[in-house]
């Protein structure tokens, strides 16, 4: 069987070397690789940032097939999933603000942040006022009741690992203005395009628990998955956009190519390199 994988860069700011070392990790892992543009969050996506994905992948050598999902653009595909499972009664709406789930004193603390407990379970679409902007969360106690446990998943770095339903509480799936969200669209995109090995950096492992769920509840394909070392910036943090992490922009202009790079990513001195040119 063909290994299908994917990149799926966010345009909220220009590529650096961290995302140089995934895309190239999952093109090498795939027959066929998928270019996907997670762009749900519009209020973070700027023009200028699409292109740029596109202009420094091909620098790396890259290749992809037309045309590029963008999830902007696939909105409907969400709202069915959301209303498969609205009509299996696992979703409900909460209004709760992000400061109320935040101060819930007594909530323990999980992968991306306080795990909201289950506060507004009992309400419904009818509670919410006119205007009132709320968020659609997944009743994961409802929603075992349609599967299968123990669910698990397969790493080729970590291995086989068993589902823990509840490690993200019940997480929002979607918001009253955004018809999705990051775990609903990428479980329907790498299912619809085919996806059957999903990389990408190990701070997502843990994403994994609620995907195998929602894939199960969307009786989704499931895809092995090879989550793969970050890269660390000079203070020793992961690189990231928002701690202006040296782009690959930047690491062009200063007369590197691409084997070069390619080249600093394998012996693991990208650090020296590129602090040896003041970046
Ligand atoms: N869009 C995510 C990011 O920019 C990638 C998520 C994934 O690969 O599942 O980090
Ligand atoms: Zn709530």
């Amino acid at each position: 069987m063909a290994t299908i994988t994917r990149f799926a860069p966010s345009p909220t700011g220009y590529l650096h070397i961290g995302h140089a070392y995934s895309a190239l990790f999952t093109a090498a892992l795939g027959d066929e690789f998928i270019l996907r543009i997670e762009d749900i969050d519009q209020t973070r996506a700027r023009p200028e940032f699409y292109d740029a994905i596109y202009e420094d992948l091909k620098w790396l050598g890259l290749t992809w097939a037309e045309p590029v999902l963008k999830q902007s653009e696939n909105m409907p595909a969400y709202q069915a999933a959301l209303d498969q499972l609205s009509a299996m009664g696992v979703l409900y709406p909460c209004d709760c603000t992000r400061k109320d789930v935040n101060e819930s004193a007594d909530a323990p603390h999980g992968p991306e942040g306080k795990l909201y407990t289950g506060h507004c379970r009992h309400k419904t679409l009818a509670d919410m006022a006119e205007g009132q902007n709320y968020a659609l969360r997944l009743n994961i106690d409802k929603a075992l009741d349609y599967i299968q446990t123990p669910l698990t998943f397969h790493d080729r770095t970590a291995g086989k690992i068993e589902v823990d339903p509840h490690l993200l509480g019940d997480v929002v799936l979607a918001r009253k203005e955004t018809p999705t969200s990051y775990h609903l669209s990428v479980c329907v995109d790498d299912h619809a395009q085919g996806i059957n090995l999903v990389t990408r950096g190990d701070d997502l492992l843990y994403a994994c628990h609620i995907h195998r769920v929602i894939q199960a509840l969307l009786k989704l394909d499931e895809p092995e998955y090879h989550h793969h070392k970050l890269l660390y910036d000079h203070e020793g943090k992961r690189f990231a956009k928002r701690n202006h992490s040296v782009t690959l922009r930047d690491i062009r202009a200063k007369g590197f190519s691409v084997n070069d790079v390619k080249d600093m990513i394998d012996k693991g001195d990208y650090l020296t390199r590129l602090g040896a040119v003041g970046l």
